[in-house]
């Protein structure tokens, strides 16, 4: 076969590594009741208003969608307060970061992100052949004095998560504001809010909008609404950022069964406010459950939180896989990743890792 060389980025890319899907460690293992805090996902599923509202769209599979989003970009004005023309939608947050990437970012620019960050910063910037400024992290967190410092002449675009994947730090607003007036009007800041639903009351990123033409505010259905399988994200930002972004924005990205369950789902803030308090009980049973155990974990303000298990990560994921269940390496030393799951899935997570690593309950 003739060598087909690919884009220069292309070439040295390494794909991302998604969570292992329970069908999988099924199929290898051969056990049933496994449980997943892998991928960041709700463990309530979705809303029962969802679920109604897909069942009674399913007869429009045949037809394209809406390639303008009418509806979900409604529910979004109604919410959140910015019209159709300070709207992208995108299928999932992942296609945002790249849809940002490509609009703004070319080959012999650079971008900024923080360490320990999220993964697909790196890997879209990468795509681009630009240069990636991975900033050290602070602790765990990212440093935003350091990443304004280190803004080049070619730098066009800054990724910074709040609260931030794999750590789950944050920062606050003051902070996030003295970073927006160090940054120069060119460069745009995407500032990825994956999780802010779980602790809503720390951020209100929405205000910063108006201020600063240059920030793109990026959310995800994936999360607290429990739409990871359906792939729904969408972008707050200026006018005039939003119509670059369209223009590149393939026409349907986000399938109609997608925009009828983001609809439902952004409506049923009861359901919202239960995977909330869901979550926040998970944390502290998982806090206090590795508190006994002796090990100590980065605070989170996510539906997930880093611990320090003492060990080698890849070893004791594999161990774990073996107990059923299934938690996340992020390439940090010592470190693995949970999501927080319901009480039974916690509990169960902390007496396979008790297991594992040999650990007893403390007194
Ligand atoms: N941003 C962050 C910080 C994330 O953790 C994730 C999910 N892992 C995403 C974006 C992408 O999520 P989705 O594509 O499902 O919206």
């Amino acid at each position: 076969m003739t060598f087909v060389p690919a884009n220069q980025g292309i070439e040295k890319l390494k794909p991302y590594q998604p969570g292992k899907p329970v069908s999988e460690l099924e199929r290898e293992l051969g056990i049933t009741n496994i449980v997943k805090l892998a991928s960041n996902e709700n463990p309530l599923g979705c809303s029962d208003q969802v679920k109604k509202a897909v069942a009674a769209e399913l007869a429009e599979i045949g037809r394209y969608p809406d390639g303008g989003g009418f509806i979900l970009k409604d529910q979004i004005q109604a919410q959140f307060g910015f019209g159709h023309q300070q709207i992208t939608l995108g299928n999932g947050s992942n296609d945002l970061l790249e849809i940002f990437a490509r609009a703004f970012v070319s080959e012999k620019d650079s971008v900024v992100y923080s360490q320990h960050a999220f993964a697909v910063y790196g890997l879209v910037t990468q795509a681009i052949n630009a240069e990636a400024l991975e900033v050290p992290a602070k602790g765990f967190a990212h440093d935003l004095d350091a990443m304004a410092a280190a803004v080049q002449a070619n730098t066009k675009l800054i990724f910074i998560a709040n609260p931030n994947n794999p750590t789950g730090t944050w920062f606050e607003e003051a902070e996030f504001d003295a970073f927006m007036q160090k940054v120069p009007a060119h460069v745009i800041v995407v500032l990825d809010e994956a999780y802010v639903e779980y602790y809503p009351e720390n951020f209100n990123s929405l205000k910063f909008l108006a201020q600063y033409p240059n920030l793109i505010v990026s959310r995800t259905l994936s999360k607290c609404y429990g739409l990871a399988a359906l792939r729904v994200g969408f972008a707050l930002a200026s006018v005039e950022v939003t119509d670059f972004l369209n223009r590149i924005r393939q026409p349907f990205n986000v399938n109609h069964l997608a925009m009828v369950a983001a609809v439902a789902a952004l409506k049923d803030e009861a359901f919202i406010e239960k995977s909330r308090a869901v979550n926040k009980a998970g944390m502290a049973q998982l806090q206090a459950g590795l508190e006994q155990l002796g090990l100590s974990y980065v605070p989170s303000r996510a539906n997930f939180i880093l611990v320090d298990i003492q060990a080698d990560p890849a070893q004791t994921f594999n161990d774990l896989l073996k107990q059923g269940v299934i938690v996340r390496p992020v390439g940090i030393a010592s470190h693995l990743r949970v999501s927080i799951g319901t009480e039974a899935e916690n509990a169960k997570f902390l007496a396979a890792l008790a297991e594992v690593l040999a650990l007893e309950v403390q007194a």
